[in-house]
């Protein structure tokens, strides 16, 4: 309810409020069979979800336990490098071999192995700025780094559906916090205006720095961010952009950096490249890119980076290898082909989907889809479904999405053949037939 206090979805909130007890005690307890199920395989294009099967006839209350072979249609594995990878495996096992797999201390008393000085250089190159910083988690990154480079004084005007670790950190800064509805540049630029005078030097405004905090791609809503309208009016208002590239990086662009590439937009005029490799590098942690002084100040001044425990480092080596061969490095044209497919893919599944009469959000080349269902009633039954079918999607409601906006979130992988997206489309147009979500009508076939 807090998160939901600060998020400009407040209109919603005298009917959600009312309801909260009714949906987290019964709705939440019925989806629970759908995709509150531990997982015995890598988060590959298929897995193996596990089910409890209690066979009480004779009253014995014997548990056995089900295997069900499933079509992965909701991880952020987007170039599959998260499933055994014929250049990464092989150098992660070393790794664990030469190394451990903890270094057992942080940074700055002896967690700082090779590997972790080699990424921060690979990853500041990779995005396209001159130095980067690397911590433990993705959602560490933002909920730590935030209250350190902000504080009292300081304003920050955060998309609205920006990643529950920005809100944290935001919260935690301190700094004055504003809203702008969803990726509307106008609406950022009226909050801006409300909050200094056109023209006026940076030393001169009420505020001592402001952020603008945005996604490249929005994981519950697969839209890319219009950011080379946001950082346009950040120049003009000079305030500092910090873009969390989580579902974006690797996934997006001709060579996988991002939305800076796939838009167009010079990776100098966004001040801080936030990120996490726990997606595209099939891996964990997360990282800050910037100007070397943010960079250095970052290394001095954040507690994620003084006191938690480094990167493991397989982790570090993953990360490595994968970008080695996103890049091509690995001497191969894997990487190439892997971003090749990814976009091929992506755009295809959301094509059919809409023939199909399915209202999808996103935009094209996003491998995140979200499948509106609305009614919030309609996910227990689509979702056990979608698994009785042998697909396993993720489906979100309220509070993560307003609560008449329902969906189910597929995500799309490299690492998906031609003939998964056609049996996920397959059961999917079923599934959408049963529940009663196909909202447009459907494009004829083709002969
Ligand atoms: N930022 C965004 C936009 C995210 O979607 C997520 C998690 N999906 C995070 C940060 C946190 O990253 P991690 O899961 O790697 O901790």
């Amino acid at each position: 309810i807090d998160w939901w206090k600060a998020s400009n979805l407040q209109g919603y909130a005298p009917i959600c409020l009312g309801l909260e007890d009714f949906y987290t005690r019964r709705l939440y307890l019925r989806i629970q069979d759908c995709f509150g199920r531990p997982i015995s395989s890598a988060p590959d294009a298929w897995i193996d979800v596990v089910e409890r099967v209690s066979n009480d006839n004779n009253k014995t209350l014997k548990r056995t336990t089900k295997i069900s072979k499933c079509l992965n249609l909701g991880s952020y594995n987007y170039l599959g490098f998260a499933a055994a990878d014929e250049y990464c495996t092989p150098r992660a096992i070393e790794t664990l071999k030469r190394f451990s797999p903890s270094t057992c201390s942080a940074r700055v008393d002896g967690g700082t192995t090779i590997l972790h000085t080699e990424l921060e250089e690979n990853v500041a190159k990779f995005v396209g700025k001159p130095a980067a910083i690397v911590f433990g988690m993705g959602y560490v990154t933002n909920s730590a780094v935030l209250p350190v480079l902000m504080g009292k004084g300081g304003l920050i005007i955060s998309d609205s559906l920006n990643h529950n670790s920005i809100v944290n950190g935001a919260r935690g800064s301190g700094a004055t916090i504003r809203v702008f509805q969803h990726n509307t540049p106008s609406h950022l630029e009226k909050v801006l205006r409300e909050q200094i005078s056109e023209g006026q030097p940076r030393t001169h405004r009420p505020w001592k720095k402001i952020f603008v905090i945005v996604e490249g791609i929005y994981s519950m809503e697969g839209e890319l961010c219009k950011l080379p309208e946001i950082v346009a009016i950040c120049k003009k208002y000079k305030a500092y952009v910090y873009l969390d590239e989580a579902h974006s990086i690797g996934a997006v662009g001709k060579s996988g950096r991002g939305v800076c590439e796939l838009l167009g937009v010079d990776t100098a005029d966004v001040d801080i490249m936030m990120g996490t490799f726990t997606k595209s590098f099939g891996s964990c942690g997360g990282y800050i890119a910037g100007s070397k002084e943010l960079i250095q100040y970052l290394k001095h001044a954040c507690p994620a980076h003084l006191y938690a425990t480094s990167i493991s480092p397989p982790a570090a080596q993953q990360i490595i290898s994968s970008i080695k061969v996103i890049l091509g490095e690995d001497g191969s044209s894997r990487g190439a082909q892997k971003l090749a497919r990814i976009r091929e893919n992506s755009n295809f599944f959301r094509s059919e989907l809409q023939k199909m009469g399915f209202e999808v959000l996103g935009d094209n080349d996003s491998p995140v889809m979200p499948i509106m269902l609305y009614n919030p009633a309609k996910i227990p039954a689509f979702s056990r479904e979608c698994l009785r079918q042998n697909l396993a999607v993720v489906t979100v409601a309220f509070p993560a999405t307003p609560l008449l906006l329902a969906r189910a979130r597929i995500c799309i992988s490299a690492s998906h053949t031609r003939e998964d997206l056609l049996k996920g489309l397959e059961v999917i147009s079923r599934v959408g037939d049963l529940v009663g979500i196909k909202y447009f009508p459907a494009e004829p076939k083709k002969q």
